[in-house]
């Protein structure tokens, strides 16, 4: 096969979200021929392994409120070490594409002449229905899928179209959402969308501590403060929520609690 890195490329590559199984094959190849891979916070430690022992592996994570490195290091570290004459994979969690601040860095790229190839990978949202089992689009009930973040600077208020979100016929994802939790549920009500819609939070989706939570749009604020861990979060809100009959709590991938046609269970 030929080598996927011509002189000075940069490959931004989706490290999917957190289970290595779920790289795509480009991806895995990509990682074990770099000489030096700049990964996020949210990049599985399990991926990470697929790099060759003598790779350099730079750690330019960013979760919010802990911001590492500011995007315009990562920018220039990146650049640096592509003039340098180093096969540069820049590993980013999921998608690159999908709420990644991939533009800042293509750009940066190519202002210094560098060419950026882009290996896409599987989202959260993705890996989330995959976790619950159903389809984010239903036909004829949810039409629409609709990614958003949630995620503010600082102590600013969000600025969502809520009515455009809160649309009965469409699924939406909520990115970055676990702060926000409560907003997004008191705006989304406000703008139309039924109280008891039916809403799953997902942490840590394809992950050995991965953690699902069901409910409705009404307590969605409350089952986020209390019920959620410190992973990713991604809220899904909308009727194809609905196709999860049971209501299911998991932590770490272990059914702790069922309820199902009204019946309170305990898994045997
Ligand atoms: N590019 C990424 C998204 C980056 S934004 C992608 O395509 O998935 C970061 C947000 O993604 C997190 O705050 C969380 O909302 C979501 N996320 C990422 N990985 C996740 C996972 N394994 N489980 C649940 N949510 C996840």
């Amino acid at each position: 096969m030929a080598d996927p890195f011509a002189p000075n490329d940069v490959w931004l590559v989706g490290a999917g979200p957190g289970d290595p199984e779920l790289l795509t094959r480009k991806a895995e190849r990509l990682l074990r021929e770099a000489s030096v891979v700049f990964y996020d916070a949210l990049v599985g430690p399990e991926v990470l392994t697929l790099a060759q022992p003598g790779t350099r592996l730079v750690h330019v994570g960013k979760r919010s409120g802990r911001h590492s490195k500011d995007q315009r290091t990562i920018d220039r570290m990146i650049v640096d070490a592509a003039l340098a004459g180093e096969r540069v994979v820049r590993l980013k969690g999921g998608d690159p594409c999908i709420f990644g601040r991939a533009t800042e860095e293509l750009d940066a790229c190519r202002a210094a002449g560098i060419a950026v190839r882009i290996c896409p990978g599987v989202t959260a949202a993705s890996a989330a229905a995959a976790t619950l089992g159903l389809s984010l689009t239903l036909r004829g009930l949810a039409r629409k899928l609709t990614f958003v973040t949630a995620h503010a600077r600082g102590s600013e208020k969000l600025d969502l179209n809520w009515s455009a979100l809160a649309d009965g016929e469409g699924t939406l994802v909520v990115y970055m959402g676990k702060a926000a939790a409560s907003e997004v549920s008191s705006q989304l009500i406000a703008a139309g969308l039924s109280r008891d819609t039916p809403v799953a939070l997902v942490e840590s989706a394809s992950l050995p501590e991965e953690r699902v939570f069901l409910t409705r749009l009404d307590l969605l604020g409350l089952a986020s403060r209390t019920t959620m861990g410190h992973g990713p979060t991604l809220l899904l809100i909308g009727k194809a929520l609905k196709s999860c009959d049971s209501r299911i709590i998991t932590f770490g991938q272990k059914q702790v609690f069922r309820r199902e046609r009204g019946n309170e269970t305990l898994p045997a």
